[in-house]
């Protein structure tokens, strides 16, 4: 018998393997620092830890309700009212899933059809596009104004017609730091008002926002948040990427047929670490603090930055900052970040990754959710670049 595997179609013949894992690896490669992929290098909170212990030894190891585990999300419903003056229903609105990805993946799954087109801004994280198209829709790509990575609502306008099924919104920004502003809300609300138009909001950065920016949740919108998913992620919130617990919130109707979706997938999320975050995020410092402790390592990240050629695009939240380089080499940015980590052992990301068409402005994405000492070590490999 032949041991050769049967031929099949690719679902995603364009796609190759994710420029955080191919980063990430010739990272490891070459022994060098790894400011690409976004995860932090210090250490989450023990408290937290010691809770996942105790749920495991007081025997809460089995299977948690497909919806997720009630007082966690009664909690959460807690923390929206707070936090944005929404009263959601637990027990309808919010699902627990294994991250933000998977909450995207299962909220596109649940409305696309074939044919159905999706505004997607670039540069775009990267799983959107893959999660579109695997569902036989169309991503339309819109590309947001270098260098302020500003919505062009005009175009927005433009190239809305009787398939467009969805927008996809990120704000804090992967991988530009931007993040929506009241105007940009008002836009998107009289652009769906009176259609069948839903809206996918990744605010997976929600409480990494800087500069006394307020983070403009769809949450405090009930007219948006009857046509949205919005996506968030435990691994941000509470630095533990490697957790993958996230939750979808939405309109009990709209979650209804999520979770047709969800209940086939993954079913249910790790119990352990849903019963000690319910617990945990009772304390408000730890996620409001969270700006403020990032913004200090931006900053100090920035000043770092100022003895290199490189230049800075302002980033106002999320884990990273994009620097621009066009003006000392006009190498491709892909050609150039496996430079700089081959030669000189500090890995990026190439922001032309983040675009379909590969669209190069010559900028490096830089995660700084670094220890300091990590920060300087990766900006002493820059100083001697020139
Ligand atoms: N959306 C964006 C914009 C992200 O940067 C990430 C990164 N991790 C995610 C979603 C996914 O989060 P998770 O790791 O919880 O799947
Ligand atoms: N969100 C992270 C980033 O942008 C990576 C997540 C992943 O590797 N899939 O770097």
């Amino acid at each position: 018998m032949s041991k050769q595997s049967p031929i099949l179609q690719s679902k995603l013949p364009e796609v190759g393997t994710t420029i955080f894992t191919v980063m990430s690896q010739l990272a490891r490669e070459q022994h060098a620092v790894n400011l690409g992929q976004g995860f932090p290098d210090f250490m989450m909170s023990e408290e937290l830890i010691a809770l996942v212990n105790e749920a495991m030894q007081i025997g809460i190891n089995q299977y948690a309700h497909m919806n997720g585990w009630p007082l966690l999300q009664r909690r959460l419903a807690e923390k929206v009212e707070k936090l944005y003056g929404n009263t959601i229903d637990p027990d309808t609105q919010i699902t627990i899933t294994p991250g933000g990805t998977y909450a995207i993946y299962t909220a596109l799954t649940t409305v696309l059809q074939p044919g159905d087109e999706v505004i997607v801004f670039e540069p775009a994280y990267d799983s959107y596009i893959p999660n579109i198209v695997i569902n036989g829709a169309k991503p339309v790509l819109i590309s947001l104004q270098y260098p302020d990575y500003s919505i062009p609502w005009e175009e927005v306008r433009a190239k809305i017609n009787a398939r467009t099924r969805m927008i996809m919104i990120n704000s804090p920004h992967n991988p530009t730091g931007a993040v929506l502003r009241e105007h940009d809300i008002r836009e998107l609300q009289k652009i769906v008002a009176d259609t069948n138009i839903l809206i996918l909001s990744d605010e997976v950065y929600e409480h990494l926002i800087f500069d006394d920016i307020p983070h403009l949740s769809i949450l405090r919108y009930p007219d948006l948040l009857a046509r949205s998913f919005v996506c968030f992620s435990f691994g941000k919130t509470y630095h533990c990427t490697g957790w993958k617990l996230g939750y979808c919130i939405s309109s009990p109707e709209l979650m209804k047929e999520f979770r047709k979706v969800h209940q086939f997938n993954c079913f249910s999320c790790d119990s352990p670490k849903q019963v000690a975050i319910a617990d945990y995020i009772q304390n408000e410092e730890a996620y409001l603090s969270l700006g403020g402790f990032l913004q200090k390592k931006r900053d100090y990240f920035r000043e770092l930055m100022k003895a290199t050629p490189f230049k800075c695009i302002p980033s106002h939240g999320s884990y990273f900052e994009c620097y621009s380089y066009g003006h000392f080499t006009d190498e491709a940015d892909k050609d150039f970040a496996i430079r700089l980590t081959k030669e000189y052992g500090i890995a990026t990301i190439p922001v032309s990754a983040f675009y379909q068409n590969g669209e190069d402005n010559k900028v490096l994405r830089f995660c700084f959710a670094k220890k300091e000492d990590t920060l300087e070590k990766a900006v002493r490999k820059l100083i001697h670049l020139l």
